[in-house]
C-alpha cells in the first residue's frame, strides 16, 4: 500500500543521495495526449530531480499501451512527439536520459511471454487500477491487453533492471506485479547468489494523486486536466470552471473537501509553500480569490517550461533524433537482458 511504498521510498532516497550513480530509474507515460500538472507533480518533477542527482534515467513512451482502451492509435506519431516535447521542456536531458518508445525495442516485448507464465489469471483480475480503468473505459468490450498490460509494464521496468520507478499512486498495484514477477523469475530460473532481476521500488512524490477540475484523478482521458503546455488563458478558463463547494471559508482538508483542497495544493506546489498556509492566506475571501491565486501560480511557475516547449516544437527533427538515439540505447540493453533470460531458462540456441 501507500504507507509501505512511502517507507521504502524514504529509505531509497537516502541510498540514492549517497550513491546516485549506482541506481537506474525507469518510468514512462502513454502517448494519449499532452502531459498535465498531475504528471508533472506526480512523477515528471521527480524524474528530472533524479536525473540531475546523477541517477541513470530511462523514460519510456508506452505506445503499445495506448491500445488497452482505444480502438485505434489515432495520430500516434504526433502524440509521441508531443510527449517528448513535454519531457524536454520539463528538463529531461537526452544526453543523460534515454527516451524511447517501447514498440521500437522488440527484445523488451519478448520478455512478456515468460513473464505472463509467472502470474495467474485470478491475480490479473484482482488489480484495482485495472478495475478502475475498466470502469472509466469508453469501450464496451474489455480487451485482453487491459488485463495483461501490467505484465507488459513489468517487462518495461525489468528489461533494464531498474531499481527505482518514479510514479503516481495509481501505479502501486502495477509495481507490485513487477516485484512479484522479478521474485518468481529469480526463484524459478536464477540462483540465490545471482538473481537475474532486482525488485523495483516505486518512488512517490509529495503529490502522488493530484485531482482534476472535477475532483476526480486528473487524467488525460477524463477531460479534467490542465496541460503543462496550456496557454495562460486556457489555464485561467479551466481553473475558473473547477468544481468547489458551498463553504466560503477556504481550508486545506483533502478528505472532507477534495475539490477545494486540490486547488489549494496546486497553488502550494507551484509556489513552493505549505498548503495550510496558502488556505489561511485566502481564508474568507472565498473560491474566486482562490482560483485567481491558483491561475497566477500555475501560469508563473510554468511560463519558462511553456516558453522552452514552444521553442523546441519548432525542431521536430531534433525530437526524432532523440527518439532514434534512445531506441538504439534501449535496444542494446534489452538484447543483453533477453540473452541472460534465455540462458537462465535453459535455451541452447
Ligand atoms: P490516461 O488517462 O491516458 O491513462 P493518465 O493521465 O492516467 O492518462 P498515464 O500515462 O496513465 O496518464 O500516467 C503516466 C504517469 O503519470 C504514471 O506514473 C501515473 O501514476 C502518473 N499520473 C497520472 N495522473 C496522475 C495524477 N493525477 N496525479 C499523480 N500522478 C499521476
Ligand atoms: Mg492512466
Amino acid at each position: 500500500g501507500v504507507a509501505g511504498a512511502r517507507r521504502r521510498g524514504a529509505e531509497l532516497e537516502r541510498s540514492i543521495r549517497e550513491r546516485p550513480g549506482t541506481f537506474r530509474a525507469l518510468t514512462g507515460d502513454r502517448p494519449t495526449g499532452r502531459l498535465h500538472l498531475g504528471h508533472y507533480f506526480g512523477t515528471l518533477q521527480n524524474r528530472v530531480r533524479l536525473q540531475n542527482l546523477g541517477v541513470e534515467m530511462m523514460v519510456l513512451v508506452a505506445d503499445y499501451q495506448v491500445l488497452t482502451d482505444r480502438d485505434v492509435a489515432d495520430r500516434l506519431t504526433e502524440r509521441v512527439e508531443d510527449l517528448v516535447l513535454d519531457y524536454l521542456a520539463a528538463g529531461l536531458d537526452p544526453g543523460r536520459a534515454t527516451i524511447f518508445t517501447h514498440s521500437a525495442v522488440p527484445a523488451l516485448n519478448q520478455l512478456l511471454l515468460p513473464f505472463l507464465s509467472l502470474v495467474s489469471v485470478a491475480e490479473l483480475g484482482r488489480n484495482p487500477t485495472v478495475k478502475d480503468e475498466i470502469a472509466h473505459s469508453r469501450q464496451s468490450a474489455v480487451s485482453g491487453l487491459m488485463f495483461t498490460y501490467p505484465v507488459h509494464q513489468a517487462a518495461d521496468i525489468l528489461f533494464c533492471k531498474a531499481g527505482i520507478v518514479p510514479v503516481g499512486q495509481d501505479q502501486l498495484p502495477h509495481l507490485e506485479v513487477a516485484r512479484v514477477i522479478a521474485r518468481r523469475f529469480n526463484n524459478r530460473y536464477g540462483t540465490p547468489s545471482n538473481p537475474v532481476f532486482p525488485e523495483p521500488e516505486a518512488l512517490l512524490s509529495a503529490a502522488p494523486l493530484l485531482l482534476g477540475t472535477d475532483g476526480a484523478k486528473m487524467s488525460k482521458s477524463r477531460g479534467n486536466a490542465v496541460a503543462l503546455a496550456a496557454t495562460a488563458d486556457e489555464t485561467a478558463r479551466l481553473i475558473r470552471g473547477a468544481k468547489t463547494d458551498a463553504e466560503r471559508h477556504i481550508t486545506y482538508d483533502p478528505v472532507a473537501r477534495p475539490e477545494v483542497s486540490s486547488l489549494v495544493l496546486l497553488a502550494a506546489l507551484c509556489l513552493g509553500r505549505d498548503p495550510h498556509e496558502v488556505a489561511a492566506g485566502i481564508g474568507g475571501r472565498g473560491a474566486a480569490a482562490l482560483k485567481a491565486l491558483v491561475t497566477d501560480a500555475i501560469n508563473d511557475h510554468f511560463a519558462p517550461l511553456r516558453a522552452r516547449r514552444a521553442e523546441l516544437a519548432g525542431d521536430r527533427g531534433h525530437v526524432r533524433r532523440v527518439l532514434r538515439d534512445g531506441n538504439a540505447r534501449a535496444a542494446a540493453v534489452a538484447a543483453a537482458t533477453l540473452a541472460e533470460v534465455r540462458t537462465a531458462m535453459g535455451a541452447l540456441y
